[in-house]
């Protein structure tokens, strides 16, 4: 899917975590960046993608605040930025190890154990679980959890395509092919009704509180 689909998708994942969580008001923006680069992170095995294209104009732009030098660096940061993300796309296959629930699976297990705490949160509903990491880890986990919720999003979505999502490193393809990617029905029905959704989640979410 468009990142104009996974965006609201993942604000949308990360306003359900805040909610849930019962998190201060003035730590959602922390969780909703999170989710929200959670939402476009997979997307960055594409090598062109919305969130590949932000890191080369933020260092164009990070290079036009300074006159002359700051050309020449933002020159050279965007071909280094453009590089890692054309080489990273050709390592990593569009829609194998980044696009996997099994990778980030793992990832999450891995995390947790770094903070030992995977027994303790496996071993709890899914809301208490994230409750236990915010208390423990603060921002860092508030942030980890939403990121990882909007990624999640991510997946899910690209699951009800065509392309379908792949079960790496396994060829077992989980697919229901829902909506094309790009296709009208995705620009004209799917993103802008994800986009309201997402509204409505926000606002029950802060009359919530
Ligand atoms: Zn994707």
């Amino acid at each position: 899917m468009l990142y104009i689909t996974h965006l609201p998708a993942g604000l949308m994942s990360g306003f359900v975590v805040l909610a849930a969580t019962g998190t201060g008001l003035i730590h959602w923006p922390v969780g909703l960046l999170a989710a929200g680069l959670g939402s476009l992170a997979p997307d960055l095995d594409h090598g062109r993608s919305y969130l590949n294209q932000s890191l080369e104009r933020t260092a164009e732009n990070a290079g036009r605040k300074i006159p002359v030098v700051g050309t020449v660096a933002g020159g050279v940061g965007v071909f280094a930025t453009r590089t890692v993300n054309r080489t990273f796309a050709r390592v990593v296959k569009h829609r194998g190890p980044m696009h996997s629930p099994l990778t980030l699976a793992f990832v999450i297990v891995l995390l947790l154990q770094h903070w030992g705490m995977l027994a303790a949160v496996l071993g709890q509903p899914v809301t208490s679980g994230i409750q236990t990491i915010i208390e423990s880890r603060g921002l860092v986990g508030l942030a980890w959890s939403c990121f990882f919720f909007g990624y999640i999003s991510h997946l899910a979505a690209d699951a009800v395509t065509d392309n379908g999502i792949r079960l790496w490193p396994f060829r077992f393809k989980l697919r229901l092919p829902l909506v094309k990617t790009g296709s009208v029905i995705e620009r004209r029905v799917l993103a802008p009704g994800l986009w309201l959704a997402m509204l409505v989640t926000a606002g029950q979410a802060i009359l919530n509180i």
